[in-house]
């Protein structure tokens, strides 16, 4: 019988600096059935968007999730912020003093803490309150996300309102200039006075990580930050993200498709395919030394700006497209697309059978795939 692990097993894992510990962690969304399906009792389906992962994501670092569209990896952000309920699975997440006493007040001292982690899949929502300031979320869309009825000011009065920071007016617009000009949007008070559409859509994504930082957070998880905006805007959005890690203290989620910003932002990477973390490790091992069939096909789609070297991306290793999160193929969920697969035929038949565990093949080096 495999032991069933409980929270307090996994803290017992961390070190001191682990901020957010995922374990196991699944969300599948179930698929609406028809009159004729319920009639036939037809099996309920799922799209299995998050399947079983785990990571860990220290204070004050970015982890960048990469991956194709349909990957889960915005599922996996959501989840963590705890705009969707997990299906199963634990996300530890350590709390100051301050934020634990308001759990404790908010739920009558329900809420259970480990070692100072509190588990977010088992808090339910109506006590979520303390926790929202501490986990923010920056939204793919700087367009529709801020209210274009609305001067900047107002938009971001408001959260402050809300959670009671600030104890006038006067001081909660101060909280904001502040905010402002920590992501260089200056001068601040003319830019808070300005509505949405007088902002460059680069602009707009800053007033949304100055939105995110006003409420002092310790996890952001900023979900393509940069994939709405144009080229010549992305610098200053990505220098902001940085600098909520470096200036901010902040252990950012940064979720994008594109590994070369992933690599040259983060600090570690995880790479999900259909629902699974793949590989994971630091920036360099995943970039230098990829393993896993997919991320080096990943790497290997990175263009070179020079057509003198064009002839390096000669390899692109991956077949075909992501396959359906509701049929997802047994064994390794990866084999049909897998170029690997049709030159090893040794192991074909555990490829098509056994779905691989990730496991250590170098120092925080980790990789699910039969090879290893
Ligand atoms: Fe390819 Fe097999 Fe590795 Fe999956 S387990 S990635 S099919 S070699």
């Amino acid at each position: 019988m495999t032991k069933e692990f409980t929270p307090q097993d996994y803290v017992k894992e961390l070190s001191e600096d682990d901020l957010l510990a995922v374990r196991d962690l699944v969300k599948y969304f179930p698929i609406r059935r028809s009159v004729l399906d319920v009639i036939a009792r037809r099996r309920q389906k799922f799209v299995r968007a998050v399947d079983h992962i785990s990571f860990d994501i220290k204070k004050g670092v970015i982890f960048s999730l990469v991956g194709e569209s349909g990957c889960g990896k915005t599922t996996t952000g959501m989840t963590l912020v705890r705009l969707y309920d997990p299906t199963s699975g634990h996300i530890l997440f350590k709390v100051d003093d301050e934020t634990r006493k308001k759990l404790d007040d908010i739920s009558g001292g329900r809420i259970k803490f480990y070692d100072g982690y509190v588990d977010l899949a088992q808090v339910p929502s109506k006590w979520m309150k303390p926790l929202r300031t501490k986990l923010q979320i920056i939204f793919q869309d700087p367009y529709s996300s801020l209210n274009p009825a609305y001067r900047i000011r107002d938009i971001l009065m408001e959260p402050l309102v809300i959670h009671g920071i600030g104890d006038s007016p006067e001081e909660r617009y101060e909280i904001i200039l502040k905010a402002l000009e920590a992501v260089k949007l200056v001068p601040a008070e003319d830019i808070a006075n300005r509505f949405p559409h007088m902002l460059s859509g680069g602009q707009r994504q800053r007033v949304n990580i100055a939105k995110a930082l006003l409420l002092n957070p310790s996890f952001v998880v900023a979900d393509e930050p940069i994939a709405m905006i144009d080229v010549s805007l992305r610098a200053e959005v990505l220098l902001s993200i940085l600098d909520l890690k470096e200036k901010f203290g902040v252990s950012v989620l940064f979720i994008t498709h594109d590994l070369t910003i992933a690599y040259n932002i983060s600090d570690y990477i995880g790479v999900m395919y259909l629902g699974k973390l793949v590989e994971l490790g630091s920036a360099e091992q995943i970039i230098k030394n990829p393993l896993h069939p997919y991320t080096q096909a990943l790497v290997a789609a990175i263009p070179i700006p020079d057509p003198n070297r064009r002839h390096i991306i000669k390899d692109i290793r991956i077949k075909g497209e992501i396959t359906s999160a509701v049929n997802v193929p047994p064994g390794c969920r990866f084999h049909p697309r897998c170029v690997a697969f049709d030159e090893h035929p040794e192991i074909q038949a555990r490829c098509k059978a056994e779905e691989p565990k990730l496991i250590e093949v170098e120092k925080g080096h980790y990789v699910a795939c039969h090879l290893y």
